[in-house]
């Protein structure tokens, strides 16, 4: 993700800003062109800074979870973004509001990804082949678990608190959760419906590296959760849940190449360059391009690999988790870049 400018004053802007900390304008995200916009503050219009042009903010700026704009004559109430939103929090429970909003925090940055890669997004409410979003407390509905089902991504509320998250995160064994992780493996699922199953050639080129997703899933499933992964199971797959069905293989990869572009564009501007003293001469990195314009995955991976260890060695003097605590192997690689190939092929 890029930081933004305020365009009156020139302040770096958050993605999630609703106004300059600096000027005061307001400030609003226009998707279409992925841009930030601003306003002055004290008019009764939003005409933007730079442009003149009117616009109004998405009906959930009014919670404070989004700050996409329309123009103002849009006959939406609600962004893009927010349009695929098909359940949300009770908000008479007011413990409700924070969670939501980390939700839509990782929501919004989820979209801005998928349309930066320039992948269709329409809302199952008006398409049947389309995408929506149930934020669901367990608690109003015990079945309900986190998850994907024909379009509908179901995320539980207790997701979006980070206490509870990282109790879960330590009961399961995991090196890493987080709402963005689960929200990325869960579209995944999705987009293999929309750009795998739907294609033969495409169908038979996934099995080959992915393996037989025919395999009965809650077989394979219940199979895992009582044996857990195979021992050496970090040679070829990005995680131990990766292990358990090609589906879940395919949704964690996703996930991490996901993850991969966005920590590349993110150290592109800001120019970031990797260049350790004599010892680790192999760790070494500029990242010169945005990855999203670089058709071969190669000159991607490499980059972010030096990238993480930097970071993550930042991290530790901090005294906190690896941002990326995970090791990418030569068989992973293969299979980010079958994904990379694939989203390429669509533009
Ligand atoms: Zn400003
Ligand atoms: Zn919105
Ligand atoms: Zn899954």
């Amino acid at each position: 993700m890029i930081v933004f400018q305020c365009g009156h004053c020139d302040y770096p802007l958050f993605f999630e800003n609703n106004k300059c900390e600096n000027c005061q304008h307001l400030s609003g995200y226009r998707d279409q062109d992925q841009k930030m916009l601003t306003f002055e503050p004290q008019r009764a219009l939003l005409i933007s800074d730079r442009e003149k042009i009117a616009y109004k903010y998405c009906k959930n700026k009014e919670h404070e979870v989004c700050n996409w704009l329309l123009e103002k004559d849009d006959p939406h109430d609600y962004c893009r973004a927010c349009q695929l939103n098909r359940t949300v929090p009770n908000l008479s429970d007011g413990k409700n509001f924070p969670k939501w909003r980390n939700l839509e925090v990782a929501k919004h940055r989820l979209i801005y990804q998928l349309q930066k890669i320039g992948l269709d997004l329409n809302s199952k409410m008006n398409h049947e082949g389309g995408l929506c979003f149930d934020f669901i407390a367990k608690r109003n509905n015990p079945k309900v678990m986190t998850g994907h089902a024909n379009g509908v991504i179901t995320i539980l509320l207790r997701e979006a608190d980070s206490v509870l998250r990282e109790q879960m995160r330590k009961e399961m064994n995991e090196p890493y959760r987080t709402l963005i992780g689960h929200l990325r493996h869960e579209v995944g699922h999705y987009f293999w419906d929309r750009l795998v199953f739907d294609n033969q050639y495409v169908l038979s080129e996934f099995r080959s590296i992915f393996g037989n997703e025919e395999v009965n899933y809650s077989d394979a499933l219940q199979a895992y959760y009582k044996q857990g992964a195979p021992q050496n199971w970090s040679s070829s797959f990005i995680s131990k849940y990766a292990t358990s069905h090609p589906w879940e293989d395919w949704a964690e990869t996703w996930a991490h190449y996901l993850h991969v572009m966005d920590m590349v564009e993110t150290a592109h501007f800001f120019g970031l360059k990797v260049n350790p003293t004599d010892i680790l001469k192999n760790i070494k990195t500029e990242v010169t391009f945005d990855p999203y314009t670089i058709m071969d995955f190669k000159t991607i991976i490499q980059a972010c690999v030096p990238l993480s260890f930097a970071v993550n060695s930042i991290n530790r003097a901090m005294g906190i988790p690896d941002v990326y605590p995970f090791i990418v192997t030569q068989p992973v690689v293969n299979k980010m870049t079958f994904i990379h190939k694939l989203l390429w092929s669509q533009k």
